[in-house]
């Protein structure tokens, strides 16, 4: 019965708004969009900026959503549906990996085929093969994945994005500077794969508004950020997956509880009663 009051609860409810490119605005249904960075065998001790999930958890989230009939939709797919107009698919979700690290490959990639979902995998262009030199200072750089690995990815269906060229902080750049990583690393990963790199995802989800202007001009057809109020095309809100190790958290932010209950006005008007008490 949960089921069918869930179903219900996502055709009924109107989720964020969706701001398209001529910036009208279409609502559709609450889209979770998954961001995960590394999977790994076990999580022990501190885990930084929620960068790992284990191997069990990840396997939990992906059965929940498969139990549920939740259906895994590319970037790419996403982007043709809000170029149509197409209503978003009920249950659909969209599962991303950031920073394109070798546990992707050798963790993630397995259990996605093995729950039969598809997800977008955001490479920094100049350093595959090598390793996630910008996390050190906060836990150790680990291995990315390298050329092959990819291409046997993408050989099954995983799709590729852009996570800049070096993975730094773009906020910090000037403007050409900015729009080298970003239009630089579409360039490479366009030869490297040999098609159309259509999504982006800000590096330390930094987002903006020039920054946006820049990744749609480079010609991204959308672009991830971090957890946010709504969905916008160049700076999508993002679940950070790993964040949810219990049950009923992960239930609220996957099925747009959550989100729903951040836009009622209700919530709002007291949130802000108790802002102004302090
Ligand atoms: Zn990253």
């Amino acid at each position: 019965m949960k089921y069918i009051s869930e179903t219900e609860n996502s055709e009924k409810l109107a989720g964020p708004a969706f701001t398209t490119e001529a910036g009208s605005v279409s609502a559709v249904p609450w889209l979770p969009i998954l961001m995960y960075h590394r999977v790994v065998d076990g999580l022990e001790g501190s885990n930084p900026y929620n960068l790992s999930i284990s191997l069990d958890r990840f396997e939990m989230q992906l059965r929940y959503l498969a139990d549920r009939a939740y259906r895994g939709l590319t970037l790419e797919e996403l982007a043709g549906k809000l170029d149509s107009g197409d209503k978003m698919p009920a249950r659909s979700v969209v599962i991303t990996f950031d920073d394109g690290y070798k546990d992707t490959f050798t963790h993630a990639f397995p259990i996605l085929q093995e729950y039969g979902f598809t997800a977008t995998v955001f490479l920094v262009s100049g350093h595959i093969g090598e390793s996630s030199s910008w996390d050190a200072g906060k836990t150790d750089a680990s291995p990315l994945m390298d050329r092959s690995e990819i291409f046997e990815m993408a050989r099954h269906g995983i799709d590729f994005g852009s996570h800049s060229r070096t993975h730094t902080s773009l906020p910090a750049l000037t403007r050409d500077e900015a729009r080298n990583e970003v239009a630089q690393s579409k360039t490479e990963l366009e030869q490297l794969m040999g098609r159309k790199i259509n999504a982006f995802a800000y590096p330390f989800g930094g987002a903006t508004p020039w920054l946006q202007d820049i990744v749609r001009d480079a010609g991204y057809s959308v672009a991830c950020g971090i957890d946010q109020r709504r969905h916008d095309r160049f700076n999508l809100s993002r679940v950070d997956a790993a964040a949810y190790t219990g049950a009923l958290r992960w239930r609220l932010n996957v099925t747009g509880t959550k989100h729903r209950l951040r836009q009622s006005p209700l919530i709002r008007r007291l949130k802000s009663a108790l802002t102004a008490i302090g």
